[in-house]
């Protein structure tokens, strides 16, 4: 007969951990997050190895002061919630104060962050085998994250991953979701040294775009935008991006990007509201290339649906499609399009 237990803090930290870190990418994600929610505009990722060997993400954001800095490892602790209501209104990307600590349960850690009016030196928390350590150490305002030979402890899920090209591949993905999301800043990439992705931050959606793909793409895009005050007291809804002609498709939907309130998802019906605005312009069996920037009150969407918040849940799902495919089809209307297709073939 079996018996019931009850487990251990450690394993149930470590299979907390799973949720949160999968992969590569799915830190990448995390330390990218925590530089956008302080507040910024330059974010660097370089990686060693597809991220198993190092993940090193430095940001020019508000940084931590020594206290915090210690804290921000620790399992459930956050500066962006406070309270059972605060979940119903987030408008940071995180919020649960898991992802810090369930990376050093997989990896090695090492934080490394000045807070702006700390003087001259900042602090490092290093993180490794479950032994915290704290020094002081220099460093711009801002935050430096390390983290070293992921799941070197975990080797189950080491074998679990798909090969070091696949793996990066996810990287670079992810990044360029964020830059996509987020034009107003500067996203580097690079790997074992050398530059993958480079957004210069400018604003500029059209700009993003030129960086993910290159000007055979960019060149053949217009600028989106639209906004519903919104009746049932939801509140606005403004859509911006960029969306390529229908000259330019590609054979899976995968290069149709959607973030809502600055965190790029996967949403099969915003993703759907895109396409619909191409109405009949768009070859049979061919997808389009855009990037859509949902931007609603916090109340008006769930972000607490998922683990790895890759997915959110709208308040009124059908009201947002409508003003998404609205801001793509006007945006192919003023379009010049027949000189648009003469130029691309
Ligand atoms: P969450 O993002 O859900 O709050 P994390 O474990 O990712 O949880 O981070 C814990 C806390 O550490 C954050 O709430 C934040 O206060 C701090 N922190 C983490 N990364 C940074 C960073 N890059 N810049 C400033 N503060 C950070
Ligand atoms: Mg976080």
């Amino acid at each position: 007969m079996a018996t019931i237990e009850r487990l251990d803090e450690t394993t149930v930290a470590r299979i907390a951990a799973g949720e949160v870190v999968t992969r590569p990418a799915s830190v990448v994600r995390e330390l990218v997050e925590n530089a956008l929610d302080a507040g910024a505009t330059s974010v660097e990722v370089g990686v060693e190895n597809a991220g198993l060997d190092l993940i090193r993400v430095t940001d020019d954001g508000h940084g931590m002061g020594r206290d915090d800095a210690v804290l921000a490892v620790e399992r459930h602790t956050t500066s962006k919630l406070s309270g059972v209501e605060g979940v119903e209104r987030v408008s940071t990307l995180g919020f649960r104060g898991e992802a810090l600590p369930s990376i050093a349960e997989v990896a090695d850690l090492v934080v490394t962050t000045r807070a702006e009016g700390e003087g001259a030196s900042g602090t490092r928390v290093t993180v490794e085998g479950g032994e915290t350590g704290v020094e002081a150490a220099g460093h711009a305002v801002g935050t430096t994250v390390e983290v070293r030979d992921l799941f070197a402890r975990v080797p189950a899920r080491r074998e679990s991953l798909g090969t070091p090209k696949r793996e990066f591949a996810r990287v670079s993905d992810a990044l360029s979701r964020y830059a996509l999301a987020h034009p107003d800043v500067r996203f580097r990439l690079t790997h074992d040294g050398r530059t993958v992705l480079s957004a210069p931050g400018t604003g500029a959606d059209v700009d993003a775009l030129l960086a993910v793909y290159d000007r055979a793409v960019a060149g053949q895009s217009a600028s989106l935008a639209a906004n519903d005050e919104g009746d049932g007291g939801d509140g606005d809804v403004r859509v911006a991006g960029v969306a390529c002609y229908p000259s330019v498709t590609r054979a899976s939907k995968e290069h149709v990007y959607v973030a809502v309130n600055g965190r790029p998802v996967r949403d099969g019906d915003l993703r759907a509201a895109v396409v619909a605005g191409y109405g009949e312009l768009l070859p049979g069996d061919r997808w389009p290339v855009a990037a859509v920037r949902v931007s609603l009150a916090p109340d008006a969407v769930d972000q607490n649906v998922h683990p790895a918040k890759r997915e959110v849940r709208l308040r009124d799902p059908e009201g947002v499609a409508d003003v998404v495919e609205r801001a793509v089809r006007e945006a192919l209307s003023t379009a010049d399009l027949a000189r648009a297709a003469d130029v691309a073939f």
